[in-house]
């Protein structure tokens, strides 16, 4: 390997404290010390923020890391002194102190991370006060944000592909957790004048079994599901605030400790189920999708839906909330025709433009198509992200071939409709 690439692991070592990268990390790193610029798409916990740092260190002057939350970057900052690396950050919460510090390091050259609000590179000034530093990359950090096809956009984000050029066009990074095609495409076309080197990897939770089904007698058959992960804690994922109260209520019926959650319950009630899922062992949480985000429980076991999620990104999520800790994890999805006509109403009756509904049916479809497909689930699935895979052995399609139902047919002509 090239002597630049043995530098880069002996600061892994050294500064970060870790052993090996992790998968992906290498060739982003290698990319980026060759000067190019680079899109990197790896799923949220895979190690993004290493990718940047450790080139950071290796040249001096400044990378610009703009990152949308105050908090991310106050963590990120204090992370990164906490090694003994020389980073800052510039938002509304900045001291005179700190911006005496900031100066300091600026004008001796040193490597610098300098995380930015994007809000605050637009306010007169910062541009021309940076541009007289030796910056010698931008960072953008949760690159979906651009997008107005993401599920994060911010207006904000829009004008970074200005202050590229003011900064003399220079070395470009983005990096992100979406899956989508289309937020992907906006971000390499609002960010990068030339078509970056991408990279997409990462994605496969090898310790998922997969499994989609066909609703038939979907009441029973996800009580026989739960039934057969006696102990676990697990999630099971509705479509409507009803669905999940009556769900709940049938699994408590017939002898599982199962609790509603919902953005209509009470707070109080909702944050209470919350902390019993969190605290106990072997409680079913039965949820909307307004179940999941920011909660850490690494030993879910499984995650069960009985409504079709809407498109192939949100299933992605919601499985990956089961198996954290890496051991055995099983999903099971359900999906119907019922649930294609419930939210191909719900995207039409919706206040989005006619090009966004397009675009949420086209990723209802795809997942649909991931249902129905007759191969192997996670090579379906990781196709989708970019990612290749032989036949992975560990879903139902791979262990028990396909199943043809009479729904495949009227299916299709749903979809075409
Ligand atoms: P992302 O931005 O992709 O969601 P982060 O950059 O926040 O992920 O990293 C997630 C965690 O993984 C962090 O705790 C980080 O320290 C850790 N990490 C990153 N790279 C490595 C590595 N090569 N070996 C071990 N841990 C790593
Ligand atoms: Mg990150
Ligand atoms: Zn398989």
């Amino acid at each position: 390997s090239s002597p630049l690439a043995s530098d880069a692991l002996a600061l892994l070592h050294r500064v970060f404290g870790f052993k090996t990268f992790r998968p992906g990390q290498q060739a982003i790193i290698d990319a980026i010390l060759a000067g190019r610029d680079v899109l990197a798409i790896m799923p949220t916990g895979a190690g993004k923020s290493l990718c940047y740092q450790l080139p950071a260190l290796m040249r001096p002057g400044v990378t610009l890391v703009v990152s949308p939350l105050i908090a991310l970057m106050r963590d990120q900052v204090a992370q990164l002194r906490a090694l003994g690396v020389e980073a800052g950050s510039l938002n509304s919460t900045t001291s005179p102190e700190e911006y005496q510090h900031l100066r300091d390091v600026l004008r001796a050259g040193e490597p610098l991370l300098l995380y930015v609000a994007p809000e605050r590179l637009a306010r007169p000034g910062t541009l021309e006060y940076l541009a007289r530093h030796p910056i010698k990359a931008l960072v953008i950090d949760e690159a979906h944000c651009v997008s107005q096809w993401g599920h994060d956009f911010r207006p904000e984000y829009l004008t970074l592909g200005q202050v590229r050029q003011a900064l003399g066009n220079i070395q470009t990074l983005a990096f992100t957790a979406t899956a989508d095609t289309a937020t992907r495409a906006d971000i390499e076309q609002r960010l990068f004048p030339e078509p970056p080197e991408r990279f997409v990897g990462g994605f496969d939770r090898p310790n998922l079994f997969l499994a989609m089904r066909p609703k038939t007698d979907t009441r029973r058959q996800i009580l026989a599901f739960v039934k057969a992960h006696k102990g676990d804690s697990g999630i099971i994922y509705c479509a409507s605030r009803a669905g999940t109260e009556a769900l709940a209520d049938a699994l408590s019926v017939s002898g599982v400790r199962a609790l509603p959650y919902h953005a209509g319950l009470d707070k109080a009630v909702r944050e209470a189920n919350q902390d019993a899922f969190v605290a106990e062992d072997g409680l079913v949480m039965v949820a909307t999708i307004a179940f999941g985000m920011g909660i850490d429980k690494p030993d879910v076991r499984f995650v069960c839906h009985a409504n079709m999620p809407r498109s192939i990104e949100a299933y992605y999520q919601e499985i990956g909330r089961a198996g954290r800790d890496g051991l055995p994890a099983d999903t099971l999805t359900f999906y119907g025709l019922d649930d294609m006509r419930l939210y191909r109403s719900r995207i039409e009756e919706g206040a989005a433009d006619d090009d966004r509904k397009r675009l949420d049916i086209q990723r209802l479809n795809a997942l649909f198509a991931l249902c129905e497909a007759p191969r192997c689930r996670r090579q379906t699935l990781l196709a989708y992200f970019g990612e290749t895979i032989e036949p992975c052995g560990h879903c139902d399609i791979c262990q028990h071939g396909v199943v043809t139902t009479d729904a495949t047919v009227e299916a299709r002509k749903v979809m075409s409709a």
